[in-house]
């Protein structure tokens, strides 16, 4: 696998400085690029995402403890929809069942509206065909659910563009 553009390149081409990243969930290869970020800048998860990590992931604990060393604590989004500017550009969506504090994005972006999932679906086949990650994930059937409520908000407003977790479609 190559990166196309490391997140430090994309980082640096912004010309503004980064004042917070959201995170859909902190499973280490959606938080492998936390090197390039500056260690003052603040992190934001879903609710249950922090308690949820001591206990289930031994295997990737070190390193992911390393991406997340000497930051500021993590911030857990307060309630389940959170708009997060107070001005319909960003939205947190908590998306429970991949993990506990799973997170997906609806950005009003200048083009169009676009929904971020997380691994509430990772592949573009997942969401086409409504499967979940499944055995990838911590609780199959709040993750089915998570997964039914995204599809209906895109059926309900079709000109939302979808970004799967792993896969464009
Ligand atoms: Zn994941």
């Amino acid at each position: 696998m190559t990166a196309l553009t490391t997140t430090e390149d994309y980082i640096n081409a912004q010309n503004v400085a980064l004042k917070g990243v959201f995170l859909t969930h902190l499973h280490l290869d959606h938080i492998s690029g936390m090197s390039a970020i500056n260690k003052q800048v603040p992190l934001y998860v879903g609710q249950g995402e922090t308690q949820e990590r001591y206990f289930l992931y031994a295997a990737t604990q070190g390193i992911t403890d390393i991406m997340l060393e000497g930051r500021p604590a993590l911030q857990e989004w307060a309630e389940d929809y959170i708009d997060v500017f107070g001005d319909g550009s960003v939205f947190a969506i908590h998306s429970p069942g991949h993990t506990a504090g799973s997170t997906a994005y609806l950005v009003n972006s200048i083009e169009s509206p676009v929904l971020f999932t997380g691994d509430a679906s990772h592949t573009s086949w997942g969401w086409n065909h409504s499967v979940e990650p499944g055995s990838f994930s911590t609780d199959q059937i709040r993750s089915r659910a998570s997964l039914n409520k995204l599809i209906k908000l895109v059926k309900s407003y079709p000109e939302i563009s979808v970004q799967p977790g792993h896969q464009s479609l």
